[in-house]
């Protein structure tokens, strides 16, 4: 069966480098070289860019994101055992694909950055997707160094990225995801796409950065989001009561009867900023 890029199907690379998917690494892997483009695509334009995936494993999304144009592709992957793999690729690809044998979390962005416009695109592992999301978000300065995110996750997970106020997906991520970036389900993927099959169906959610977000201390805003969606039943002057409690939701003008879900995002950083 001929590929997209004449590199052998994934199924016999798997085989050929003994890479059985170890669980404890999130390992599901994706075979299926048209669901693959099908990710990248998401990301286009890809030509001018350096692409940042996490996560690589034998290559099938990597391949893609080469086959798909991408200037330079810096694939982070934990497991040894998949550089050999990821060899053959940057071999087909000469100076397009580096790939640096480390862990994701907490990788300093300008260590694999370069001058040309930085994408992340990831079937990232389901135990520290939602971290490396965070990672991404919550940085300082904004707008961020990357200009966009295609991220797989599990599909809960994804919905309670890009969850609107007065819906049960709506917490913490959903704000601060919606404060700084315009965020949307790609499409769902689902579990047979993977080897082995996770539990859960998947999706891929896109973000961009909002260019000019509405200023609010990041610190404050965690605060009050994690207070007011950690005892969600309860009304705001109860569970934000350590924050202020009603004095504090007056003062911008929140009733005090309300629930943490009923808050638009703009009254989130409202109360971040008068905390
Ligand atoms: N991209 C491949 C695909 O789509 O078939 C593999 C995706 S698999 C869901 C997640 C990958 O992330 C695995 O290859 C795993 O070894 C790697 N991984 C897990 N934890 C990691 C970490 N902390 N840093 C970098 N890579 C990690």
């Amino acid at each position: 069966m001929s590929t997209i890029d004449d590199l052998p199907p994934l199924r016999e690379v798997i085989a050929t480098h003994d890479l059985a998917p170890q669980k404890r690494l999130g390992q599901n892997f994706l075979f299926d070289l048209n669901l693959t483009a099908k990710i990248a695509r998401q990301a286009k334009p890809l030509d001018e860019c350096t692409v940042l995936e996490v996560g690589p494993g034998p290559g099938g999304l990597t391949r893609a994101l080469l086959s798909e144009g991408a200037a330079r592709v810096v694939a982070v992957e934990k497991d040894p055992r998949c550089v050999p793999a990821l060899d053959e690729i940057a071999e087909r690809y000469p100076g397009r694909l580096d790939i640096r044998q480390l862990d994701a979390l907490g990788l300093d962005l300008s260590a694999v950055a370069d001058d040309r416009p930085l994408k992340i695109v990831s079937n990232l592992p389901y135990n520290v997707g939602t971290q490396l999301l965070l990672d991404w978000l919550a940085v300082p300065a904004w707008p961020p160094r990357w200009e966009s995110l295609t991220l797989m996750f599990q599909k809960e997970v994804a919905e309670r990225i890009v969850a609107a106020p007065g819906t049960n997906h709506y917490g913490r991520l959903a704000v601060l995801a919606g404060w700084r970036t315009k965020a949307r389900i790609a499409f769902e993927v689902p579990r047979e796409a993977f080897t082995p099959p996770p539990k859960v169906t998947s999706a891929i959610v896109h973000l961009t950065p909002r260019p000019e977000p509405a200023p609010a201390p990041l610190d404050a805003l965690e605060r009050v989001t994690a207070s007011a969606f950690g005892q969600r039943r309860k009304m705001l002057r109860q569970s934000l009561k350590s924050l202020g409690g009603a004095a504090l939701l007056e003062s911008v003008g929140i009733d005090p009867q309300r629930r943490a879900e009923t808050l638009s995002i703009e009254e989130f950083l409202k109360l971040a900023n008068a905390i």
